[in-house]
């Protein structure tokens, strides 16, 4: 049932025409990951790789995602990993807001089916995105990175955790370790929140 909802879903985002970005795009990508997923990983956008190939960080920032991954002890195949617009920007310029709120509504089927126990914003375009979602205030990325924040659906509670976003490790060497740490932080609620979860 909920994986024939992900193939629907892949195939109205991979048809849509709903913004500006369908008309430049090669390959719009909806997302990959096992249904249901516990863990939801959300990016910016596709970059120019992701276009060529339909998939989720499958660039530079798609290797140091993994690496983080790997850090805690998870494997790239049990998380779901998308991005707040499916579909490239040119010149991988920062989706604009039209694009973004045409956008959205996928996003929120994916975690409406997907039923993710962790939400994990990667960066600041993904966490306001998230946190407006869930009626949370939002602070600077710098201030509420690494942290956890609890949000309810109408079903159950869940945690949402922003991170950096992995690109930035390119412009700003610097966040590679304030972002190896926050994995180190997930991982640890990871294990904490699935313990608690099993008690249930
Ligand atoms: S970015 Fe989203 S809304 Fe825009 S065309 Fe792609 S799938 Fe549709």
């Amino acid at each position: 049932m909920k994986h024939d909802a992900v193939r629907k879903l892949s195939h109205d985002i991979t048809t849509c025409t709903r913004c500006r970005l369908s008309l430049t795009r090669i390959n719009a990508v909806p997302g990959e990951g096992p249904v249901p997923s516990r863990l939801f990983f959300i990016g910016e956008a596709p970059g120019k790789k992701e276009d060529l190939t339909g998939r989720p960080f499958v660039g530079r920032a798609g290797s140091v995602l993994e690496a983080l991954l790997a850090s805690v002890g998870l494997e790239r195949n049990k998380v779901y990993i998308t991005s707040i617009i499916k579909c490239r920007p040119p010149e991988n310029r920062l989706p604009r807001r039209d694009e973004i709120a045409a956008c959205s509504g996928y996003l929120d089927q994916q975690i409406e089916i997907l039923y993710p126990e962790i939400i994990i914003p990667m960066g600041r375009l993904a966490s306001e995105l998230i946190f407006s979602h869930f009626g949370l205030s939002h602070g600077p990325i710098g201030r509420i990175h690494g942290k956890a924040f609890h949000a309810k659906t109408l079903h159950r509670d869940l945690l949402i955790v922003p991170v950096y976003h992995p690109a930035a490790v390119t412009h700003n060497p610097p966040i590679k370790s304030a972002l190896f740490e926050d994995f180190q932080i997930l991982g640890t609620i990871i294990e904490e929140y699935g313990r608690s979860f099993r008690h249930e």
